[in-house]
């Protein structure tokens, strides 16, 4: 087997971190090809001396500057920054497989440059799917990229899918594989039995203490607010080329069992582990064999009772506003994501309540107009646009 050579967007991050301990112990199968990050340098550094890349990208052009300071000449690692670099880098003939893991809309340029350019994709960046949804499957098709979902529950949910639509991801009727839904669970998050009215003063660091998974601070937000089970219901809808009305959310506070298929004549496919990204990472670098991803395995012995109930609307309205933002199409679920990364932004730096992320949300959704987005630009032109919204509607609460 040939060594392939990998990018990792976000590399700094959690999904860069958990995908580097997966690749540490494979590096006879995978090279750490390209590093990307965007101001922090200091874990940038770190990496490059642990993993050796050949080229590091720092998009903040003052950490690249800093960074090609700090690293001794001996290393043997290019610095680059500029937007050109960075989409030669994912593009590049040298590279087989493209982690894409940055976060929020910032992702959706390269990881779409490297669906365009035909790689095999491992997508834990779900806010671009959701803010170019058909726009990227259609480039998929294309380009024949192999799109690998990594975000737990989709990776359970591939997992859980026959072979037949594996390889024609988001391209083939579920219908005619048997598949009667899509069971989508989700943890509840750290607020799921806290008293409604405490919400509203609930603090960033308490949105952020996640009781199974550990993550970066925005989707640990996107958790307690549910929107990160929103995200992944538009995220499905593409993904697995379904409707909303084939999608169901299961609360499962345990986080054991990731997501499952529920087929015609009754049989229900579940895929279960340790809440723990590096096994959907190693699934995916891997697909269809199977690495070591140094996840203990799961002891049903120790397991305590799997629980299951439906999710609260009044507790989780951002989860209502992107199921609706789904049937109502592209223009909206485009709109809710720019909002809520402005709010969720907000929130952490201490200028909303946690409970006015909804509000944020519902009031840019409200401005939706009737446009048609034709290309990335026009999707960015209208993520700027919400964001300017967004932005007002902070200001007005303030
Ligand atoms: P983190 O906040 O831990 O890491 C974010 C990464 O993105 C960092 O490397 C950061 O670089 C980089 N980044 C941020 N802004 C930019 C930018 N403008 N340009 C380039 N790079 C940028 O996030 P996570 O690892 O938790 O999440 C990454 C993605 O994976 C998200 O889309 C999330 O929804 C998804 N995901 C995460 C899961 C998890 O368990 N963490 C599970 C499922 C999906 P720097 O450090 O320099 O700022
Ligand atoms: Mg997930």
């Amino acid at each position: 087997e040939s060594m392939q050579n990998v990018v990792i967007l976000g590399a700094t991050g959690s999904i860069g971190a958990s995908t580097l301990s997966v690749m540490s112990a494979q590096t006879q199968r995978y090279r750490v090809y390209g590093l990307v990050a965007n101001t922090n340098v200091d874990k940038m550094l770190a990496l490059c001396l642990a993993h050796k890349p050949v080229i590091a990208h720092m998009v903040n052009e003052q950490a690249a500057m800093t960074l090609k300071a700090a690293l001794p000449p001996h290393i043997g690692v290019t610095v680059t920054t500029g937007e050109n670099a960075l989409i030669d880098l994912v593009t590049s003939n040298q590279i087989h497989t493209v982690m894409a893991a940055i976060v929020g809309a910032a992702g959706l340029l390269s990881t779409f440059a490297a669906v365009k350019a035909g790689k095999r994709v491992l997508l834990a960046n779900k806010e671009a799917l959701v803010m170019s949804g058909a726009l990227f499957m259609d480039a998929c098709r294309q380009s024949g990229a192999t799109l690998l979902p990594v975000d737990s529950e989709h990776n359970a949910i591939f997992q859980c899918l026959p072979e037949s639509v594996q390889t024609n991801l988001g391209h083939c009727s579920l219908d005619a594989a048997g598949v009667s839904s899509i069971l989508l669970t989700g943890s509840g998050g750290p607020f799921l039995t806290a008293p409604l009215e405490s919400l509203a003063s609930v603090t960033p660091a308490q949105a952020c203490k996640h009781p199974n998974w550990s993550m970066g601070p925005k989707i640990s937000v996107d958790s307690a607010t549910m929107m990160n089970k929103g995200l992944e219901f538009i995220e499905a809808r593409w993904l697995f080329n379904t409707n909303a009305a084939q999608l169901k959310v299961v609360v499962h506070p345990q986080s054991v069992i990731h997501s499952m298929v529920q087929y015609r004549d009754g049989s229900v496919l579940a895929q279960m582990g340790n809440p723990d990204m590096r096994t959907p990472i190693a699934h995916c670098l891997s697909y269809p064999q199977r690495i070591t991803s140094g996840v203990e395995a799961l002891d049903f012995f120790k397991l305590g009772d799997l629980s299951f109930c439906e999710a609260d609307i009044a507790r989780f309205p951002c989860l209502h506003l992107a199921m609706q933002a789904c049937e109502h199409g592209q223009e909206a679920t485009t709109v809710l994501n720019a909002a809520n990364e402005v709010a969720v932004d907000a929130f952490l730096a201490g200028q909303i309540g946690f409970t006015q992320i909804a509000a944020i949300n519902e009031s840019c959704l409200a401005q939706v107009s009737q446009s048609s987005l034709k290309s990335i630009d026009d999707i960015l032109q209208l993520d700027s646009l919400t964001r300017q919204h967004a932005w007002q509607a902070i200001k007005r609460i303030n």
